[in-house]
């Protein structure tokens, strides 16, 4: 396996990285010393599995928000919850708050000049350490994530499956070889745009591409097999149950998900996952007793809502449900949930919700729409 790129690499990378160089919010050196990596490092934990496009909003929203580090460590974890609203990896909300107020409290408000310190910071792992030290600090330091695995995979025509441990720790370092000695973060950047816009999963644009010159996979005609991974298992599938209770007021009753795990901290319509053997409705009296010791009495199927997280995909059915009472006579319990609370339907606004719920308050609020 030939594991060394000319020479003239980085150069035709920055060479065609400053001739066309994509204008993004975040991409704004020359601030003051501790704006910078503020927003290298918010922009950084945005774009972890998500899409540029996606996160421009959202990046614009938290800097009117939150314009230092200190204002974001000072913000209640619920107000930055339900600014992060729709981006999905919500631990990378709570991760991003703790960081936060670490930055505030322990290094007086700026970010760590360091890949170890940046390392200590929640949510932070070695990509993003490379990416802020290059990016924000200029220091000497390699990234290696999913698109530069595929770039080098290619580049080189690498035909070890990806996924191996031994496999990574190989391209962190052709990453850390191939890095010149001047402007590492401006190629760091080159590298992952690349990535991005040329040499994309599916589809290579080998014949724009600046480094076409140097890439083996281009010359073997072996890109469509680069980079090589496992086949995929398939992605498991659950039926999910969740009761719109309401009471004689007029309100529903909403959970809030315990702080760890999937969607921690957001509130939902409170059930969960289908167990072989129950049909749907008994699933949900029996989610809604083990999570807030009470009975409901199961009413019509209101709306059905598929939704695709990372490793499983949900076909989440909601109920209408008549709140019957709680199991002790007294109140409902968190049994299985961080907290409850009795809202009015216009009062669901408040709350941050993950996607799926959010689809079922859509509903909702086209039915309130049509019965006015
Ligand atoms: Fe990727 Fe094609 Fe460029 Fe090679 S020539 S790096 S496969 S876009």
């Amino acid at each position: 396996m030939t594991e060394s790129l000319s020479p003239h690499f980085s150069a035709d990378l920055l060479a065609w990285y400053d001739a066309q160089a994509v204008a993004l919010p975040w991409r704004t050196p020359g601030l003051a010393d501790d704006a910078y990596p503020y927003r290298v490092w918010l922009s950084e934990i945005m774009l972890q599995q998500t899409q540029v496009e996606t996160v421009r909003p959202y990046f614009a929203r938290f800097m009117a928000a939150y314009p230092t580090v200190n204002d974001l460590a000072a913000a209640p974890l619920d107000d930055v919850l339900k600014l992060w609203e729709g981006l999905g990896y919500y631990s990378r909300a709570r991760n991003l708050h703790r960081a936060a107020q670490m930055v505030a409290s322990e290094f007086g408000g700026r970010f760590p000049a360091s890949v170890e310190g940046l390392l200590r910071l929640p949510g932070i792992g070695r990509y993003t350490a490379g990416a802020i030290a290059s990016i924000a600090f200029g220091l000497r330091e390699p990234l290696v994530d999913g698109n530069v695995i595929r770039v080098y995979a290619r580049l080189l025509d690498i035909p070890d499956d990806v996924t191996q441990p031994r496999v990574q720790a190989r391209f962190w370092e052709i990453a850390g070889q191939t890095l010149p000695e001047q402007r590492a973060g401006d190629f760091n950047q080159a590298l992952m745009d690349l990535g991005r816009l040329v040499c994309t999963p599916r589809s290579p644009d080998c014949v724009s591409c600046p480094v076409q010159a140097h890439c083996l996979a281009l010359e073997r005609g072996t890109q469509a097999e680069r980079p090589v991974k496992p086949r995929r298992a398939p992605t498991p599938h659950y039926e999910v149950t969740a009761g719109i209770i309401w009471n004689e007021a007029g309100q529903v009753l909403i959970a809030q998900r315990p702080h760890d795990g999937l969607l921690g901290g957001l509130w939902e319509f409170p059930g969960g996952k289908q167990e072989a053997g129950e049909s749907l409705p008994e699933c949900l009296m029996r989610e809604l007793h083990e999570e807030l010791a009470i009975s409901v009495r199961v009413g019509e199927e209101f709306v059905v809502v598929k939704h695709a997280f990372t490793h499983f995909k949900i076909t989440l059915h909601a109920f209408t449900c008549a709140y019957l009472g709680p199991d002790d006579g007294i109140a409902p319990q968190t049994l299985g949930c961080a907290a409850w609370v009795w809202v009015r339907p216009d009062e669901l606004s408040r709350f941050s919700f993950g996607k799926a719920d959010r689809q079922v308050i859509a509903a909702l609020e086209a039915r309130r729409g049509m019965l006015l």
